[in-house]
C-alpha cells in the first residue's frame, strides 16, 4: 500500500469518522479543530493533530497544509468558514479538496470556488439504506453518477451452478460482474467459465436500469 497523507479540518463526526478510518488504514492523518478538546480526543486516532483555524492561512501554512496533496473540509454549520477555508486551500495549489456540504446553495458555492469533491453524506447514506430497503438482494451499493453504480447482489438459486459465458450476462444484460464474494474468499476477476454458487455474492457494474434488470434474474 502506498502511504498517502490526509489532512481533515473539522472534527465533527463526519470529520472524526473519516480521520480514524484513514489513520486505520495506515495513511498518514493530520487532524485540525478550532476547539481543543477535539483535537484532543484525536490524540490517539491521527498522526498529528493540532489546534488551529481553518480560515486561517498562516497556521494552515504554519502546520504545514500547503504540501498536502489531500485535504478534507469538514467544517459543519459554520458555511462562512467551510467555504472560505475550501478557498484559501485552492490557492494553496492542494490537488484534491474533498467539502462536506451542507446544502445546495452550499454545493453550488463549492462548486463555483473549485472544490474538487463535494460530499453529503446524509444524503448518500439515506441513498444507500432506501437501495437496500427497496431489494433484499441489494447488499450494497455505490452510486458512481446519475445513472451509474456498482452493487453487490446476493445469488439465489435462480442462477445457481452457472457459469458468466452461460448466463451471458454482458451481452443480455449489458452489465460487468467484477466480483465474486464466496466466504471470505473474492474473485477479482472472474473468467467466463467461472461458475456463481447460491449465496454467491456478486460485485456487478453498470446502469441503474440494467442493473434493476439483472437483479431480478438472481
Ligand atoms: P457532523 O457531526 O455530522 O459532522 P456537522 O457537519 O454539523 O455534523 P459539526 O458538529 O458542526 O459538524 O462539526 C464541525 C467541526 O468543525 C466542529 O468540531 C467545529 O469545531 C469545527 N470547526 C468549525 N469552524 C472551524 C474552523 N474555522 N476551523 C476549524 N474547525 C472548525
Amino acid at each position: 500500500m502506498v502511504k498517502k497523507q490526509f489532512a481533515v479540518i473539522g472534527l465533527g463526526r463526519f470529520g472524526v469518522s473519516v480521520c480514524r478510518e484513514l489513520y486505520k488504514l495506515g495513511h498518514d492523518v493530520l487532524a485540525i479543530d478550532v476547539v481543543e478538546d477535539k483535537v484532543s480526543e484525536m490524540v490517539n486516532y491521527s498522526t498529528h493533530s493540532a489546534v488551529a483555524d481553518g480560515t486561517d492561512e498562516k497556521s494552515l501554512r504554519s502546520l504545514g497544509v500547503g504540501n498536502f496533496d489531500h485535504v478534507i473540509v469538514a467544517i459543519g454549520d459554520n458555511l462562512q468558514a467551510s467555504i472560505l477555508c475550501t478557498l484559501l486551500l485552492k490557492d494553496m495549489d492542494i490537488k484534491q479538496v474533498w467539502v462536506k456540504a451542507q446544502n445546495y446553495n452550499h454545493h453550488k458555492v463549492l462548486e463555483k470556488i473549485g472544490a474538487d469533491k463535494i460530499i453529503h453524506p446524509e444524503h448518500d447514506m439515506g441513498n444507500r439504506i432506501a437501495q437496500h430497503l427497496i431489494s433484499d438482494k441489494v447488499i450494497d451499493s455505490i452510486e458512481l453518477s446519475e445513472e451509474y453504480a456498482i452493487v453487490e447482489i446476493g445469488v439465489s438459486n435462480s442462477i445457481h451452478n452457472r457459469s458468466l459465458i452461460d448466463l451471458d450476462i454482458r451481452a443480455k444484460y449489458g452489465v460487468t460482474v467484477l466480483a465474486i464474494r464466496r466466504g471470505k474468499d473474492i474473485n477479482i476477476s472472474p473468467l467466463a467459465h467461472d461458475k456463481i454458487y447460491k449465496d454467491d455474492i456478486l460485485i456487478v457494474i453498470g446502469h441503474k436500469n440494467d442493473l434493476k434488470r439483472f437483479e431480478a434474474v438472481t
